[in-house]
């Protein structure tokens, strides 16, 4: 184990700064904490993090990693307590002791709830601090290392199968190799002892048979590249049992059918000088085709940068070649470690920064191989993770927006928000958001589901309740059109129509509920006289057929005005027969007509108000509808088709915006009154060309 003073001079040898004395805090703090308590090997439980600390020193990481590392276990399995440790330690540590407790709560939970749920929430926490995720690979490598001290064979075996699941894949997603390769050989030990040990069996008796081959081979390729002038430094190794087994039981062949069970490592110089060694050792060996890979120009997702050939020797036995500069070298065997060492002391933002080179890192995953190897981590290969302000994390398909989100968190949320926040700044609401994203939704309690909004919208849930939402605003609007139309027509019957005589008419009329019947008459599927029969039958008898006006004798009639009064319609509102409306007297230009309920008159008109009815004659009234048309050639045409056969003309027509998928018009339409208005909004609504209609 390592001493107290050693571990502070590790630290000190790469990070001179380093604040020693938190350092050594921290070491006997573990020891303190840890106290009697035993590892499974008899060794004081403290040895362990104090080991986990070393693993971490040999990647160079700053101190508040390693002093996480020695306090690793201190909440999880001693009376301390995050309140504690930030008091101590700060709130950087206490955030990653945090972090790695967490961890090792779903580490405890049984086999059932494993799995996904598991590996998700693994794989969350791990975005939010890389150090975090480090510590815990450390943590396992260690537990793995002393795996054989553990007395249960069931325990054993289960450890080593979440290591070969969980921890090994994501060691290399990361890039730590080195972590990869030594936990499967570990977890390969405990899952296949038969296999592992006929390997290894295998392996040693080649080594004696043919002995030194390695170092000769090694040696041969040495001087076929110092004789083209080349440095390099050359090693060869025996393939380790697991990736050998692997291949075996991937490609079903027996252990005599691997032939290249050998690699050699080729160290250079330069980018320059690695593909002059390729190319030397192309012309002095026969390559075997298929089998060259240049992750120099295409790195793979987790930066991992190298030539990879196979080679066929003298003794026909084939190698594989990997040729690579030093730095590459370091980079490739501790991953994102090694490039969070080097780059530290660049970035003020650190883990903010790391967690953007590991989405990076993640997004650039396109290797379909590499991703269908670990198809478990492939999983979230679409998701994006995004939090809560309160720190809950949500699951979210990739391209999601925050009106996904809101709907995610609760339909309440969705339906009533108006803004967003992300990371602390307001962004529109179609933006996508990011993995680790802090989302706040603005809501109000005014707002309602907008169409526009399925533009953009990737989730079900979210697009099924606008749907939903959309369609009852519709419902209810056109429900209220039709209460209107309909208290008309109940006065023009000769007598007063009650409850009774409406449930009647409902059930006369085979719909669901007074208010079916409202939107039935509110969407222009029961016309006047249908209406009247259903209340009194034979009422309609004497109503004049429809239509009963030619067109060019109509016009406007205003009842409350002094015959002879000039009087135009408020181009604010444009009121149609049907709306309540009032006049305004004008100086010099008569009275201008508004609806009730125009702007105009909301922002304080201080003028005499006539109180107005629509007289007879009732046309030449306009109109305004906004129409969202779906962007694709003929929806347009569609719409003014509708108009067409609805009898409105057209008086104006403005394209108000327009993008990739919606067109919004501003159309003014000449009516005859308020129920004509409304069969065309009815109308419009119906088409497919249209996604939205609704009168100005
Ligand atoms: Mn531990």
């Amino acid at each position: 184990m390592l001493r107290q003073y050693e571990l502070v001079e590790r630290v000190l040898a790469y990070e001179p700064e380093a604040d020693e004395a938190m350092l050594n805090r921290a070491y006997v703090y573990t020891v303190q904490k840890h106290g009697s308590q035993k590892r499974a090997s008899g060794d004081p439980y403290f040895s362990h993090p104090v080991e986990v600390a070393g693993l971490m020193t040999e990647l160079q990481l700053d101190q508040e990693t390693i002093v996480t590392a020695l306090l690793h276990d201190t909440v999880e399995d001693t009376l301390a307590t995050i309140a504690d440790i930030e008091k101590l330690f700060g709130p950087d540590v206490a955030r990653l002791v945090d972090g790695v407790t967490k961890l090792s709560k779903i580490e405890a939970m049984g086999e059932t709830e494993r799995a996904a749920e598991n590996l998700r929430k693994f794989f969350l926490a791990m975005s939010e601090d890389i150090r975090v995720l480090l510590v815990k690979l450390a943590d396992r490598l260690h537990n793995m290392r002393t795996l054989h001290f553990i007395r249960s064979e069931e325990k054993r075996r289960r450890i080593a199968h979440e290591t070969m699941d969980i921890y090994a894949p994501l060691a290399e997603r990361v890039g730590m190799y080195e972590y990869m390769r030594e936990m499967q050989l570990l977890a390969f030990e405990q899952l296949e002892p038969e296999a592992y040990a006929t390997i290894t069996g295998r392996l040693a008796q080649i080594r004696s048979s043919e002995g030194g081959q390695v170092d000769a081979i090694a040696l041969s390729i040495k001087q076929a590249l110092a004789e083209a002038g080349l440095k390099v430094e050359v090693s060869g190794r025996e393939k380790h049992p697991y990736s050998i087994w692997k291949k075996m039981a991937e490609r079903h062949v027996s252990f005599e059918q691997i032939t290249d069970i050998m690699a050699f490592r080729v160290l250079t110089e330069t980018v320059e000088d690695c593909y002059r060694a390729l190319g030397v050792l192309h012309q002095t060996w026969q390559m075997i085709p298929g089998r060259f890979k240049d992750y120099i120009s295409t790195p793979k997702s987790n930066g991992y940068r190298s030539l990879h050939t196979a080679l066929i020797f003298e003794n026909s036995m084939r190698m594989e070649v990997q040729i690579r500069t030093q730095e590459m070298h370091h980079t490739n065997e501790f991953g994102l470690a090694a490039h969070w060492a080097y780059k530290q002391h660049e970035r003020p933002d650190g883990q903010v920064g790391w967690l953007r080179d590991l989405i990076e890192i993640v997004d650039a995953s396109h290797d379909a191989e590499e991703l269908l190897e670990h198809t478990k981590l492939a999983i979230y290969q679409d998701r994006i993770f995004a939090f809560t302000p309160k720190g809950q994390l949500l699951q979210l398909p990739k391209g999601s927006t925050p009106i996904d989100f809101a709907y995610a968190v609760h339909s309440d949320l969705g339906s009533l928000a108006v803004g967003a926040k992300i990371n602390g700044r307001h962004m529109p609401l179609r933006t996508p958001l990011g993995n680790g994203d802090v989302v706040e939704i603005i809501k109000s309690r005014n707002a309602s589901p907008q169409l526009s909004w399925l533009g953009f919208v990737v989730t079900g849930k979210a697009r099924a309740a606008i749907r939903r939402a959309v369609r009852q605003k519709e419902k209810q609007e056109v429900a209220a059109i039709g209460r209107m139309l309909f208290d008309e027509i109940a006065e023009r019957l000769p007598s007063k129509i009650g409850k009774k005589a409406v449930k009647d008419a409902v059930k006369r009329l085979e719909l669901a509920s007074e208010e079916e019947l409202m939107v039935a008459i509110g969407s222009a599927k029961l016309d006047d006289r249908q209406v009247m029969e259903a209340l009194v039958p034979g009422s309609a008898k004497d109503l004049p057929e429809p239509e009963r006006w030619p067109r060019q004798e109509r016009a406007i009639s205003i009842r409350g005005l002094t015959p002879g009064v000039a009087f135009h319609l408020g181009a604010c509102c444009h009121p149609v027969p049907g709306d309540r409306i009032v006049g305004i007297r004008m100086p010099g230009k008569g009275v201008e007509v508004h609806a009730i309920d125009c702007m105009t008159l909301a922002s304080g008109v201080d003028a005499d108000w006539l109180d107005l009815s629509w007289g007879e004659r009732t046309t030449g009234a306009v109109g305004r509808v906004r129409v969202v048309l779906h962007n694709r050639p003929g929806t347009l045409a569609e719409a003014t088709g509708i108009f067409a056969g609805n009898r409105a003309n057209i008086i104006h027509l403005e394209n108000t915006s327009r993008d990739e998928l919606f067109g919004t018009y501003e159309i003014d339409l000449e009516v005859s009154d308020l129920a004509h208005l409304t069969r065309i909004v009815s109308a419009l609504r119906a088409s497919d060309a249209v996604a939205q209609a609704d009168r100005v």
